[in-house]
């Protein structure tokens, strides 16, 4: 079954780059021999969506924005809508990313109200679950993802363009990344969540994609897993390995 889905590797360039660099990474990505049957899409920061997307054109290589808000437009300084992003042709777009969860507050009601909006604009969405080390260490974490997922389901009932991202915290950044068994486990519960959920057809062909200290040297062993259909990469994505990693199924 899993041969079925699509393998798919997003790279979140979160706050970092320059023009320039954004650039250098860009046409790395563009000479490098990725798989062909991969589906790769990156994120870079929001002022370097267009530029990226520039790059991009012509090559099956997507681009993806790190956030959004639910609302059109109106008075929200500094935000960017999901309109806005439909509007500059960004058919990406990361929602629920720890990051926005823990530093900027957002709750789980927030993140099925913007991944809703996204979705009624046709932009497709990596939605990012996943629990902190208190929480795993009280055995919460399948609990956690499932409550974070459960928000959403209320809100919406077509996964068809959703990829869900397994990022448990205490893997993000840290170097720490989930053994293959780990991260196994939690997109196995993820599985059955959505099998029960979005019933077997759309609950088998959902991609559930794990992130947090991804890196060349572990992408491989948690690929060959059954429910792990791709990557989420933060830090390796702005270094050449991220290639690597796009080939992990190689
Ligand atoms: P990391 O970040 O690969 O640097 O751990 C992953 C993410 O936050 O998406």
């Amino acid at each position: 079954m899993s041969a079925a889905r699509t393998f798919f590797v997003g790279g979140n360039y979160k706050m970092n780059g320059t023009l320039d660099s954004t650039k250098k990474l860009i046409d790395i990505l563009k000479s490098a021999q990725l798989d062909p049957k991969a589906e790769v899409v990156v994120a870079p920061p929001a002022l370097h969506l267009l530029l990226t997307k520039e790059l991009l054109s012509g090559s099956k290589i997507g681009v993806s924005a790190q956030n959004a808000y639910h609302k059109a437009s109106g008075a929200f300084t500094g935000e960017i809508s999901v309109t806005q992003l439909k509007d500059a042709g960004i058919p990406w777009v990361i929602l629920g990313h720890s990051e926005r969860r823990t530093l900027f507050g957002e709750k789980d009601d927030d993140v099925a109200e913007k991944t809703k909006a996204g979705l009624e604009q046709g932009l497709s969405v990596i939605l990012c679950v996943g629990e902190t080390l208190a929480e795993r260490e009280k055995n919460e974490s399948i609990n956690v993802v499932v409550r974070q997922l459960d928000a959403v389901a209320k809100q919406i009932s077509d996964w068809s363009k959703i990829v869900v991202a397994y990022e448990p915290v205490w893997a993000i950044g840290t170097g720490k990344v989930a053994t293959a068994e780990q991260a196994q486990e939690v997109h196995a519960a993820i599985r059955k969540w959505a099998n029960d959920k979005l019933g077997s057809q759309a609950g088998e062909a959902l991609r559930i994609i794990y992130g947090g200290s991804v890196a060349a040297k572990n992408c491989k062993e948690l690929a060959s897993q059954p429910d792990i259909s791709g990557f989420l990469v933060g830090g390796a994505s702005l270094k050449p390995e991220f290639v690597d990693i796009v080939n992990a199924r190689l």
